[in-house]
């Protein structure tokens, strides 16, 4: 379905390549997480598969063609196929969420009455029925990055490209994406989605390729990705509350917090306890972890944790859920 073969990019007047033989395969119906710190190519590879640019070497291609030698009037129809959204949703500031995500049928030449039947079936399947005639201002960080995936999903395309979607959405939101992308992955989309949030990702199992200055480091199965077996580890929609949401997201909060912190050496760890045993009982310095935490299975509300953690009542800020 996307394929790349050996592909290096040198970008003019650049000393190093953005990417250096990058080789990877992506099949029909896959997850991908494409993963890296910010300039590790990752907005290259993507914008390769879109034929917004070409490979220095190499070969990409892309459901059945050799973007090289597609020839340029035949882009537009190409990119029917891939949908795409990005870190910035990128939607007209002066056009209704019905306009937005009617704006490219329109521009591909759509029927009036093939418009008026995808663009509510597209809105519906992010959860946004009922907010058509908002204007993108009046929309949350959440809600617009849901029109942007109406938009790129109402040509029904076979691929789906996120570029760091949730970069710009708080934790808690950024879930609820998250579970939106795997639900449109589950009715049959290719998805590859670039993200240098990697403890995220390594949470939800999917297949992981790594690059690392512009070089693929790592390309994990992570438990049968493309086994249908494993959409249920998200919690549906319906049954997922706020506090479940926020509970989930605090774990990772900690995770990540944990994770930043230089590992501990004996002599860091002799000094604290001097330290500690020196000062009076009520100045103990916290305590700290030195191994990660191990995050549940996703499906915190039936694990309790919101509770646990004392975060049921938080209930009413769950700006993004469907709207009925
Ligand atoms: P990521 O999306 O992982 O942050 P990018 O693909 O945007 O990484 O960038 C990879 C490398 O290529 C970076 O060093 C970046 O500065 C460089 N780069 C990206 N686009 C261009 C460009 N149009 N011209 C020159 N250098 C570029
Ligand atoms: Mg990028």
């Amino acid at each position: 379905m996307i394929r790349f073969e050996n592909v290096t990019k040198r970008y003019r007047g650049t000393k190093r390549p953005a990417l250096a033989g990058v080789d990877f395969e992506v099949e029909r119906g896959e997850f991908v997480f494409l993963v890296g710190a910010s300039g590790s190519g990752k907005s290259s590879c993507l914008r390769l598969i879109l034929r917004e640019d070409v490979p220095t070497t190499g070969r990409v291609a892309v459901l059945g063609r050799d973007l090289r030698s597609l020839a340029n009037r035949k882009v537009p129809y190409f990119r029917r196929h891939i949908g795409s959204v990005f870190q910035d949703f990128r939607l007209l500031s002066t056009k209704t969420v019905f306009q937005n995500v009617a704006f490219t049928l329109q521009v591909t030449g759509s029927s009036r009455g093939f418009v008026q039947q995808a663009v509510p079936e597209a809105l519906a399947l992010v959860g946004l029925d009922g907010k058509e005639k908002r204007m993108p201002h009046e929309l949350s960080g959440g809600e617009q990055q849901r029109v942007a995936i109406a938009r790129a999903l109402v040509n029904r395309p076979q691929v789906l490209l996120a570029d760091e979607p949730t970069g710009n959405l708080d934790p808690a939101t950024s879930v609820d994406i998250m579970q939106l992308l795997a639900r449109i992955n589950a009715g049959g989309t290719t998805v590859l989605m670039a993200t240098h949030e990697a403890a995220f990702v390594d949470q939800m199992q999917r297949r992981v390729i790594e690059l690392r200055d512009g070089e693929m480091v790592r390309d994990e199965t992570r438990g049968g990705y493309g086994d249908r077996s494993m959409i249920p580890q998200l919690v549906p929609q319906e049954e997922r509350g706020a506090a479940a949401t926020a509970a989930f997201t605090a774990v990772q909060e900690v995770q990540r917090e944990t994770e930043s912190l230089e590992p501990l050496t004996a002599e860091m760890i002799a000094s604290m306890k001097a330290e500690r045993d020196a000062a009076a009982p009520e100045a103990a310095p916290a305590v700290t972890r030195t191994h990660p935490i191990v995050l549940p299975e996703v499906d915190v509300a039936e694990l309790g944790v919101a509770d646990r953690l004392g975060l049921s009542a938080a209930d009413d800020d769950d700006e993004v859920g469907p709207t009925s």
